[in-house]
């Protein structure tokens, strides 16, 4: 535990419920490493409450800023002063830093989290053909990181078309150079296969995509952290596929919090 001071800075996470979350332990640990003279702290607030408990965080001169996530990523964009245009169109944001006058700047970073994962995996998507299953919270910012990357075809395939066609207009919109397609179950002819659904979680969730067209020259990257290998990726693997898990998407957005937050000595 960080002995705190009269400097010591406070950084928050609101959560609904929040005794699962694990960004308090993962945060607090980096910050100690360090030698950051902060503390983040654990913020239980459920929806009806939400604008209350932000118009306090905004008189706390000594907060930093504060993660967001289920079920407020949503709610909180309306109740930031500034957001990053990429959050805006994505209608999302799990990171909000408070600036010194108070003002509350937010910003979305799941997707570029699960991009620096892929890039520090040796996976570049710049230039890639990307196949992306699901269209929900996830993929919605995975698909606007890897228009940002320069991914030269990215294709959406979930099980509600209305999101797929949704999340396809809001991407031609802020994107209009990157080609983006509504796909089927079928990957074949994409070099980056992304399971950005929440299939995989659970014991015998149904597959998020047709395994038996997966080649050989395609890389399978997975969103779900646990179970560590999913069904998906055995069965890409069996199939010759190259695979990237879960968990690198989560440990990269860490760092990119603690930038953005300006989690610094
Ligand atoms: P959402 O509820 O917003 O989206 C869920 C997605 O899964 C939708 O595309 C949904 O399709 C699809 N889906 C769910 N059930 C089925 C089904 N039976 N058949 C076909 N498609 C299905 O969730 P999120 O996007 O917020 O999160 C998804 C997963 O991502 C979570 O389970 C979480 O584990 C993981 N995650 C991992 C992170 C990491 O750092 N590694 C970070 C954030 C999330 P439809 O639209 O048709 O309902």
């Amino acid at each position: 535990m960080t002995e705190i001071t009269g400097r010591t800075a406070i950084w928050g996470i609101l959560a609904d419920p929040i005794h699962h979350v694990k960004t308090p332990q993962a945060l607090n640990s980096l910050m100690q490493e360090r030698g950051v003279d902060g503390v983040l702290i654990p913020f239980h607030v459920g929806a009806d409450d939400l604008t209350a408990l932000v118009s306090g965080l905004k008189a706390m001169r000594n907060l930093k800023g504060f993660v967001v996530t289920v079920p407020h990523k949503t709610a909180i964009v309306d109740l930031c002063d500034d957001v990053s245009k990429q959050a805006r169109a994505i209608g999302a944001v799990n990171t909000v830093r408070r600036e010194a006058d108070g003002r509350l700047v937010g910003e979305m970073l799941d997707g570029a989290g699960f991009v620096a994962g892929l890039r520090e995996n040796g996976i570049e998507p710049r230039g890639r053909r990307i196949y992306l299953a699901g269209a929900g919270g996830a993929a919605n910012a995975i698909a606007f990181a890897l228009a940002e990357a320069g991914v030269s075809l990215l294709t959406i395939a979930n099980r509600t078309l209305s999101k797929s066609e949704d999340l396809r207009q809001r991407l031609a919109e802020n994107h209009p150079s990157v080609p983006v397609e509504i796909g089927t179950g079928d990957p074949s002819g994409h070099e980056i296969v992304v399971n950005a659904t929440s299939l995989g979680l659970k014991e015998g969730d149904p597959l998020p995509l047709d395994v038996t067209r997966l080649t050989p020259d395609q890389t399978v990257a997975e969103i779900i952290m646990q179970p560590e290998v999913t069904a998906l990726m055995a069965a890409a693997r069996e199939r010759g596929c190259r695979t990237h898990p879960g968990r690198p998407m989560l440990a990269c957005q860490l760092e990119l919090m603690a930038e953005f937050m300006e989690m610094r000595p």
